[in-house]
């Protein structure tokens, strides 16, 4: 494979290994083990396993090499671990570097169950987390400390939209020594730039945008060779979250095609965002890739899209809320993202349903916020369905 290869090359042929039969599409191999020529091969395998040599599906398979390989060369690190799902890359590339006495800060802005992880599982394992407002540079100047060996973030918060300046907070945190972990869904691979910009572990739901077509769980921890193989791979292959052969080969699928989806979804959600600028049902239309958004610059910088996701804020709460996404007829009320499909979701009630008024107050999520997932649908059929059903709202 070929370091000169653009994103969308490598996005279809980098990993690819072939079997004897020269197949064109990517080999599932269904298997959880592997036979040895001998009593002698096998003691050498278990010694060292060699790039081509595999052991048990739990440590690593063929398909699944593939995956990971691919998403290394497009994310530009050294190595990759694929796991079970999103939550199984997070929890997994926190709790293998991290024990007890530990310090972790962290946006406060989370999905939901990353901040299950942060705040009620790694603290009962004695390590200590500083929660902050990310987009608040002070804020992380104060909470990391010489101590500190993790900070962790979203590069764009959830569901509100904010974007968080890795560069800056990747500056802090290095200069204390701690490792920056970004959990990158809404940026994408697409259109991350996350290791240039000073991250050092790069994670992803590829149930999102890599999947994009909402029939699997997975996600992947990407970082150096030291890191992935010597911290991450011990402890995912003995605690179980790896990945299945099965789930690599949908994503491999899934990623030949995913520079065309993720950049058509933009498009529209640029276009989408436009067409809701100053409507007067809505109280904001948040888009990071709209010059109105606080973040723009940043955003452009970092990303160069404001990517697929756009949150609203429909007038009237709950109730405007509700009856917006009851007139919706192509978007789907659900929770998924980065789908072909798109989705609303109302996170007060759903997905950010377990915070306090108080929490969600903190982060922004009103009664009448709706998160949009844009889909590869025809750019005008959703601006005139969501246009349509705000009539409604
Ligand atoms: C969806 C999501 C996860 C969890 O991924 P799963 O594949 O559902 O386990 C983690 N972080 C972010 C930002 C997500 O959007």
């Amino acid at each position: 494979m070929s370091t000169s290869w653009k994103t969308r090359t490598k996005l279809v042929h980098e990993g690819s290994r072939r079997s004897q039969y020269g197949e064109v599409s990517e080999a599932i191999f269904l298997t959880q083990g592997f036979v040895y020529d001998s009593a002698e091969a096998a003691e050498a395998r278990f010694i060292e396993a060699g790039d081509d040599e595999f052991i048990y599906a739990r440590y690593g398979n063929p398909t699944v090499a593939m995956f990971e390989d691919r998403m290394a060369a497009i994310e530009g690190t050294e190595d990759a671990f694929a796991t079970a799902s999103g939550m199984a890359a997070v929890s997994g590339a926190l709790t293998s570097m991290l024990k007890a006495g530990d310090h972790v800060v962290s946006a406060r802005a989370l999905f939901g169950s990353c901040l299950y992880v942060l705040e009620e599982v790694l603290t009962r394992y004695g390590v200590e987390v500083t929660f902050v407002d990310g987009t608040d540079l002070d804020a992380w100047r104060a909470a990391v400390r010489d101590d500190t060996k993790v900070v962790f973030l979203e590069t764009i918060a959830n569901p509100t939209l904010e974007v968080i300046d890795l560069r800056a907070v990747s500056e802090i945190a290095h200069a204390k020594g701690a490792k920056v972990l970004v959990d990158n869904v809404f940026a994408t691979p697409v259109f991350s730039n996350a290791v240039e910009q000073g991250a050092d572990v790069v994670i992803y739901s590829a149930t999102k945008h890599i999947d994009g077509q909402g029939r699997t769980l997975g996600g992947v921890i990407l970082g150096s060779k030291d890191y992935i193989r010597k911290t991450v791979e011990p402890y995912m292959k003995h605690t179980g979250g790896s990945m299945s052969p099965f789930t690599a080969w949908v994503l491999l699928k899934g990623l030949e095609t995913l520079d065309l989806r993720v950049r058509a979804q933009a498009a529209t959600a640029l276009a989408l965002s436009q067409a809701l600028a100053e409507h007067p049902k809505l109280l904001r239309a948040i888009y990071p890739g709209h010059p109105g958004h606080a973040q723009h610059a940043l955003t452009m910088s970092e990303m160069g899209s404001g990517g697929t996701m756009i949150a609203l804020d429909v007038a009237g709460g709950k109730e405007a809320a509700f009856r917006f996404l009851n007139a919706l007829e192509i978007v789907k009320i659900s929770n998924n993202l980065g789908d072909a499909k798109s989705i609303a979701t109302h996170p007060a009630t759903t997905t950010h349903q377990r915070l306090s008024d108080e929490q969600r107050t903190v982060l922004g999520i009103t009664p009448g916020l709706i998160r949009l997932s844009v889909g590869i649908e025809d750019g005008d059929d959703l601006v005139a369905d969501v246009l349509g059903a705000l009539g409604h709202a």
